[in-house]
């Protein structure tokens, strides 16, 4: 037996999905999460249940890719049951989909999930009478909290095995003669789905028409003697409009909505602050700078700046001041973490070849990228609670406004969102993308956002500066290399829409999910989803990398055990190129080499960067000997705040350094793993060498610029200031000369008619 989830997306199928196979797929809060379908067993009923999660669909018109891979598999598989899944607080709108799906000869149960929200909200549903109007049953659920699903798969159980025939609610008005003939010309050639192909024909369906030209000939004869009124000739739209009215005059009698739920909803007035024309995106940057404070500041909620110098210093908790949730945890791993390369260190024999590998190679590779987990875990938890309360769908609708002239739609910012996380399912997920143009350009500017691998770096980097500068700040240090990201991805898309991936960027539409409160049990799946293969990279390709790179660091080519690591294999082979990145500032200074080595095995896999410095400063004198406490006066510490050289010209070039470099690590060939991701979506050599030349030329010209423009700032703000305005002065003339002649698609029309329809009947 096989059961296929469907319904519109967050309608719930993934929460069903994992309720029913106990498997932990990723719930998200916006559609474009499931692209692929994916399957599992429920075995309660005694007998073996194969349940396919379907990607969440409007309609099974192949306008989208999720659209398409659903419609194939219900009519090309044949599932033995469809599993209709309903969000029932938004009921109307979701039977839309219900209609289509009866029109196949697939036997069909309507879950009404969500039931605990909607009996929350005081609506009543008369599933029974549903039930006799749908010709289908209709179960009350809720996915979430698992109740009645139990008898969910039980009805579905019984349904799959009687026969079913399709049901057509748009055999009415306009259409009432044409349906009967087009439908008699479909049964004569034997084939099954009759009334699904029957309305899909009238509609004039690409995918049908091509596939039954010989109908679709004599149903253009038919329609030209129908008089579609308003739709002036627009079948889709006639069928569109029959369905709702449909809805209306049958189904809608089921539902009673509570009367305290008529007018605003909380979510509706929630909604009007936080979807704000021009609040919407401020808002948006004032919780993520509390969400970066919290993970990343050493002076939490200020409280530093209000108290007098020398009030306390404990360890772990803060200085003068209190540090973030994330910095305390930090500090605790790091001090078990450095006590264990003290303990292995001290009992080692000293000296030897091997006390360096295990110490200044493995322990401190390894451990320099274990002591950020706390941190990431703490930003994802953060980032996991705004995705799951339903705050993330609101971003995307809000970047929309602010994308759309860049060549990007909101739609495009969901899978760009998950980049956060990783840029290997960010990559996967552009395929909702329909537009071809609009899919290249999200794929070559997915890796601009910082994902979880890149964390480290801004952490390692800010937690020292911002100590040894007073004037930086640990968490603004971080927040910026975010928007940096944000930002240059955005211009990169607007520049290749200009050039190398033209095309219209289509129109965005989807629905709001309510607010509601995160789940904890998701919560921990989302941010265990994130840890697991962090970890597991950290134990495998980190690990045997580090070793790789102590030993190229520690030996030279008369295979002799070199102190001085500039002299080794390593340090030859980097000396030989370092002078291409002179000119980014960070491989200037002696130790100029190290930085740049570090930057190209981050090409592999970002945590290699972190690591690689790690193993350079375990190989100084006296490693073992400091404070490991205070991450300053720790050997990294010291090379990082020695970057660039320190001095250029009588000016302290190293903060400019230290953000070129770490530009040049957010904006460089991500990881090898993403680059596998990206060949696989682009399919296509060439464009794949395209696009890491892309990522690489715009990795050195920002950083680069970003160098420069520092030096320069130290040197004359105003100077620097005036640089700035002119570059934004330029992003600005580009945007108005890309939106001049955006077209008006006419489906997004269609689309707007689909929505006013749906307003009305709801
Ligand atoms: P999909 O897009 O259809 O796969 O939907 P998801 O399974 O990702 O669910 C979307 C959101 O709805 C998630 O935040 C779920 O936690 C939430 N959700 C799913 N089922 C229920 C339910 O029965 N009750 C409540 N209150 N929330 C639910
Ligand atoms: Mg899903």
């Amino acid at each position: 037996m096989r059961f296929a989830l469907a319904g519109n997306p967050n309608s719930g199928k993934t929460t069903l999905f994992n309720a029913l196979t106990g498997s932990t797929a990723h719930v998200g809060n916006w559609p474009g999460v499931t692209v692929e379908k994916k399957s599992g067993y429920y075995k309660k009923l005694g007998e073996k249940i194969e349940i396919i999660d379907l990607p969440g669909i409007y309609s099974l018109s192949p306008y989208t890719p999720e659209e398409i891979v659903s419609r194939n598999y219900v009519l090309e598989e044949k599932p033995d049951c469809i599993i209709n899944i309903v969000d029932s607080t938004n009921l109307l709108r979701n039977l839309y989909l219900t209609t289509q799906l009866n029109e196949l000869d697939i036997p069909m149960i309507v879950a009404l999930n969500m039931s605990d929200v909607s009996e929350k909200n005081g609506d009543f549903i008369d599933a029974e009478k549903l039930s006799e109007e749908l010709n289908v049953k209709a179960v009350k659920i809720s996915a979430l909290k698992g109740s009645n699903i139990k008898e969910l798969m039980e009805e579905a159980l019984k349904c799959a095995k009687e026969p079913k025939k399709g049901v057509c609610v748009v055999n009415d008005g306009a259409l009432k003669g044409i349906y009967k003939e087009v439908y008699g010309l479909y049964e004569k050639e034997n084939i099954e789905n009759p009334v699904f192909h029957t309305v899909k024909m009238i509609e004039g369906d690409s995918l049908e028409t091509e596939k039954f030209p010989d109908i679709e000939k004599k149903c253009s004869e038919l329609k030209e003697k129908i008089d579609t009124g308003d739709f002036e000739g627009d079948f889709e739209g006639v069928v569109a409009d029959l369905r709702y009215k449909y809805i209306d005059k049958h189904y809608e009698p089921s539902l009673k909505k509570s009367n305290k739920m008529q007018g605003m909803t909380k979510s509706d007035k929630a909604d009007k602050v936080l979807t704000h024309k021009i609040w919407g995106i401020p808002i948006f940057l004032l919780i993520m700078f509390a969400v970066f404070h919290l993970t990343f500041s050493e002076n939490l909620l200020f409280i530093g700046y209000f108290i007098p110098e020398g009030s306390f210093d404990i360890p772990i908790l803060g200085t003068d001041a209190i540090n973030s949730p994330g910095v305390i945890l930090f500090n605790i791993v790091d001090w078990i973490t450095s006590s264990i390369t003290e303990a292995v260190g001290g009992a080692m024999p000293e000296g030897t070849w091997y006390t360096s590998l295990i110490c200044d190679g493995l322990l401190s590779g390894v451990f320099s990228v274990l002591s950020f987990i706390p941190q990431i875990l703490v930003l994802f938890l953060f980032l996991s609670i705004l995705e799951d309360s339903g705050y993330m769908a609101r971003v995307a609708f809000i970047m929309d406004r602010a994308f759309r002239k860049f060549g990007l739609s909101g739609k495009a910012f969901m899978p760009l969102l998950m980049c956060f996380g990783c840029a290997v399912p960010g990559i996967m997920a552009t395929r909702t993308l329909e537009n071809e143009g609009e899919r290249k350009r999200a794929i070559c500017i997915a890796p601009f956002f910082s994902c979880g691998a890149k964390l480290p770096i801004w952490a390692a980097f800010a937690g020292v500066f911002a100590q040894v500068y007073s004037g930086l700040n640990a968490e603004l240090i971080v927040f910026s290399m975010y928007l940096i990201g944000i930002v240059v991805a955005i211009i990169g898309a607007l520049i290749l829409k200009l050039t190398a991936a033209k095309g219209e960027t289509p129109p965005f539409i989807m629905e709001l999910p309510n607010y509601h409160a995160p789940q904890f049990k998701n919560l921990m799946l989302h941010l265990w989803d994130k840890l697991k293969h962090y970890i597991y990279r950290a134990a495998t390709i980190i690990a045997g990398a580090v070793v790789i790179i102590w030993f190229l660091s520690s030996f030279n080519f008369e295979w002799q055990f070199v102190e001085d690591s500039g002299q080794s294999i390593l340090g030859s082979i980097a000396k030989l190129f370092t002078w291409v990145f002179v000119p980014l500032g960070f491989a200037m200074g002696d130790d100029g080499w190290k930085f740049v080595v570090a930057a190209i095995t981050g090409l592999i896999a970002k945590e290699m960067v972190v690591s690689t410095l790690g193993v350079f400063s375990g190989l100084e004198e006296d490693a073992l000997e400091m404070e490991a406490s205070d991450i300053v006066s720790t050997p990294l510490g010291i090379m990082m705040t020695g970057i660039g050289g320190g001095v250029l010209g009588g000016v302290d070039i190293a903060i400019p350094a230290m953000f070129s470099f770490m530009c040049f690590n957010l904006l460089s060939v991500p990881c090898m793993a993403a680059v596998a991701a990206a060949s696989g979506e682009l399919n296509s050599k060439k464009k794949l060498w395209t696009a890491i030349a892309f990522w690489m030329l715009t990795a050195y010209l920002v950083s680069l610029f970003v160098f420069w423009f520092g030096v320069l700032a130290t040197v004359l703000w105003w100077a620097a200031l005036i640089v700035g305005l002119v570059i934004v002065a330029v992003v600005v003339t580009l945007v108005v000369l890309s939106t001049k002649h955006i077209i008006k698609m006419p489906k997004f029309e269609f689309l707007k008619k689909l929505k006013k329809n749906s307003k009305k009947s709801s």
